[in-house]
């Protein structure tokens, strides 16, 4: 299939020196869902802004669906470049109606034409009774629906949205996460959207890119990302993971949870991060190991065991539940190893 956006060692600084995206490199094919997701200030927004045209690279390359839309000699305007931008904020006109805010979009576009589309992009988003309303007279998860139909409603090649989520209540946001994804489905528009938190990027994502210091240090399915993370600094952005430095030796790892069994192409003596999620491992009753807290979550607990200054976490359920001060050990069933860099 082919490549809806193709962005290739981009880079991007606003003072010398300091490179704000550096060699930055993505690719979507059509219809996929693509999320963004990196340290804050990692670059995320300016990667989105220079797709869009309202930030010009350095160097590198981008184009849409098959067209160069920037490099050494290219530069396409916003308008020229058939993308639709959500901002974080939604950027509703507060004067206009909720359909004249949809219509806004469409200057330029025959009035028959334009009025069918607002009327389907509302039906879409079910949002046609708001229809006469003003933003400050719906709530906030129904101006998002309202500027995705906006932004919709210009049947673009591909949907650009900087933090969607981070405006809508928090007991409200799996449901209009999940309604926002079956729309952009629904209109099968090929979509790159940044996500602060990685629940919700495991959530929508076909394909997750994790940014770090402006560059995009691995893309990958959310499987792949959360089982082979590429490097530490990807692990720390998948959720609650256990980095341990080890030693690779003829049998696997010594660690500071002991020896591990392993296979591995390594040399003995090699260094390497062993990346072992909480529920990858078990509590043994036996070790060197103290229980320092554990924390609730629901579905079982998060319980933190220290040794020296080393710390790891593990998950348990309710009865196999050790008190605080408790000695314990680990045994791990399962791990994914780094080479150090
Ligand atoms: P993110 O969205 O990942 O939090 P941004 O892309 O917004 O990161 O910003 C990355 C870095 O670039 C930050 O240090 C920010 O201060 C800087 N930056 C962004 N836009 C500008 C600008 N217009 N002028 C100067 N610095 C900027
Ligand atoms: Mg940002």
């Amino acid at each position: 299939m082919s490549s809806t956006l193709e962005i290739q060692e981009v880079c991007k600084s606003f003072t010398k020196g300091t490179e704000v995206l550096s060699s930055a490199s993505l690719t979507l094919r059509e219809n996929e869902i693509g999320v963004l997701i990196g340290p804050s200030g990692s670059g995320k927004s300016t990667l989105l802004r220079s797709i869009a045209g309202l930030e010009i690279p350095d160097s590198g390359s981008i184009s849409i669906a098959g067209k160069c839309v920037n490099d050494a000699r290219t530069y396409l305007e916003p308008s020229d470049r058939q993308v639709g931008f959500l901002f974080q904020d939604f950027a509703l006109f507060p004067h206009l109606t909720v359909e004249q805010n949809i219509r806004f979009g469409l200057h330029g576009v025959d009035k028959r034409v334009a009025s069918d589309r607002v009327q389907k992009y509302m039906q879409l988003c079910s949002i046609s009774e708001l229809k006469s309303r003003y933003p400050h007279q719906i709530s906030g998860g129904q101006q998002q629906r309202v500027a995705l139909a906006r932004a919709l409603a210009t049947e673009p090649v591909m949907l650009l949205l900087d933090e969607p989520f981070s405006n809508v209540d928090e007991n409200l946001k799996a449901q209009i996460r999940t309604d926002m994804v079956e729309l952009i489905r629904a209109s099968k528009t090929t979509a790159l959207i940044v996500v602060h938190d990685i629940e919700d990027a495991y959530a929508i994502a076909d394909k997750i890119s994790v940014l770090i210091e402006g560059r995009v240090a691995q893309s990958a399915s959310p499987e792949e990302l959360y089982s082979s993370p590429a490097s530490s600094g990807v692990a720390s952005v998948t959720g609650e993971v256990n980095l341990l430095s080890a030693k690779a030796s003829s049998f696997g790892f010594t660690c500071a949870i002991g020896e591990l069994d392993q296979p591995h192409d390594l040399e003995a003596g090699q260094g390497a991060t062993l990346v072992i999620r909480p529920e990858d491992l078990n509590l043994e009753k036996e070790g060197d190991w103290t229980v320092e807290e554990m924390r609730y979550s629901g579905i079982g607990y998060l319980v933190k065991c220290i040794n020296n200054l080393e710390r790891v976490s593990v998950f348990v359920s309710a009865a196999e539940l050790p008190a605080v001060n408790d000695r314990v050990g680990f045994k791990v069933h399962r791990m994914h190893w780094i080479v150090n860099d």
